[in-house]
């Protein structure tokens, strides 16, 4: 078999997997380019069975864990988690999950929250270490925040609308009737545990009551009610218009810059009929210093074309639709991960990869960065901006084909 068509046998054991393992004779000469072989295109029916235990429910998300492509290679970090195997921390007015380094030790920059809060559930007024980023997936929530200077911050957001709260600031957040909210909260340290918060009631219940009264100038028996243990999510009461929460802070000032966003309200960086890409970083959401974030739509079939990002991990929260990435490192080393709806990605710094939307819906992906801008490298924007004869001689491509390679610096190729 010469070249072309070895090519087309692996790109065919790409799409058919095992089924396609002992098509033709000889099939073992057509494995991976790489030593050793690797892939079942080098195997048997017999030897590629799997007789052992079984969970289709599960090994059914992560088909290309199954039956790889012939062209992954090497091992790789498990670089997929989902939330869904996540266990809720649920209370009155609702609950929270989670993935720190703990749970996911290939998302070395961020860790993330998925939290819900019922109509009137709110989330303690607390602060910690890390700076905080949220975006709104369902419903609308309020945020409270008092800033560095002393100023306060009280705004109401919904779907697709973002929120920062630098570290130490303290905060809260509320669901808002009738539906509540739910949300997704990223911390640029990936040790932060939403579990592990500097609460107000711990705080207040763990100083002796004379220091209390001394402090705040009133009878030590003014705490005598207060909760001995922590709410971290409570059922609270509704909340009453936002004009009305704005004045009953606005003494100490307002903010110079607004501590939410809206993301969908951004004018997308790239649109075109394979699919949609929004942006912010702290070029457009001015308060997000630490965290660049961008939401991509990608159309049934549509490719995020081959990239990688100089400057951060990206981390990602696959919201919709069904995808694969494969993920491409010095060894060489590739690996390819299947995503799904509440799953949890990490592609490190450098490395490439690619988004494939595998599903017949849109496939809707929003990936973080711990940086303040968003960067990317782009491989056809690299190839075609390279001098061609070069580029021909690497891969024995005529000149005139890779003119015709996409040209933009960011990339959705149409199925
Ligand atoms: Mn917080
Ligand atoms: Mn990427």
């Amino acid at each position: 078999m010469d070249d072309l068509s070895r090519r087309a046998m692996l790109a065919l054991s790409a799409v058919g997997g095992a089924a396609l393992a002992s098509s033709g004779a000889g099939a073992a000469s057509f494995g991976n380019p790489d030593e050793p072989p690797q892939g079942a295109i080098n195997s048997t029916p017999a030897a590629l069975a799997d007789p052992g235990p079984q969970n289709p429910a599960l090994a059914g998300q992560l088909p290309s864990f199954q039956s790889p492509p012939a062209t992954d290679v090497g091992s790789m970090p498990m670089l997929w988690s989902s939330f869904n195997i996540m266990p809720k921390r649920i209370q009155a007015g609702g609950w929270g999950r989670q993935v720190t380094i703990a749970e996911f030790p290939a998302a070395k920059e961020v860790s993330g929250v998925d939290m819900r809060l019922g109509p009137g559930g709110i989330r303690e007024l607390h602060w910690h270490l890390a700076n905080e980023w949220g975006l709104v997936t369902s419903g609308r929530c309020r945020v409270t925040l008092l800033d560095q200077e002393g100023r306060a911050y009280v705004q109401d957001v919904g779907p697709g609308e973002l929120w920062f709260f630098p570290a130490g600031c303290p905060h809260a957040l509320q669901g808002l009737g009738p539906e509540g909210c739910e949300f997704l909260l990223v911390f640029d340290d990936a040790h932060q545990s939403e579990f592990s918060t500097l609460l107000l009631t711990d705080w207040i219940a763990h100083t002796p009551p004379e220091i209390l009264a001394q402090n705040f100038g009133v009878p030590a028996d003014t705490f005598k009610t207060i909760p001995l243990h922590d709410l971290w999510i409570f059922q609270g009461k509704e909340a009453g218009p936002l004009a009305q929460a704005q004045a009953a802070v606005a003494s100490g000032g307002t903010p110079p810059q607004p501590f939410t966003f809206s993301l969908v309200g951004t004018k997308p960086v790239k649109e075109n009929e394979a699919g949609t890409i929004h942006l912010a970083d702290s070029r457009n959401f001015k308060a997000s210093t630490t965290i660049a974030a961008a939401l991509e739509t990608i159309k049934p079939g549509a490719l995020r074309r081959l990239h990688w990002h100089p400057n951060a991990d990206e981390w990602q929260y696959w919201m919709k639709g069904r995808g694969r990435m494969t993920v491409f490192d010095a060894g060489p080393r590739a690996t390819t991960f299947d995503f799904g709806p509440g799953d949890v990605g990490v592609a490190p710094r450098n490395q490439g990869h690619y988004i494939l939307n595998t599903g017949d819906e849109d496939l809707v992906v929003l990936v973080i960065f711990k940086a303040p801008e968003y960067q990317e490298v782009d491989l056809s924007n690299w190839l075609t901006h390279t001098p061609p004869e070069l580029v021909a001689q690497h891969l024995n491509i005529d000149p005139a084909i890779i003119a015709r390679f996409p040209k933009d610096k960011v990339g959705i190729q149409p199925a």
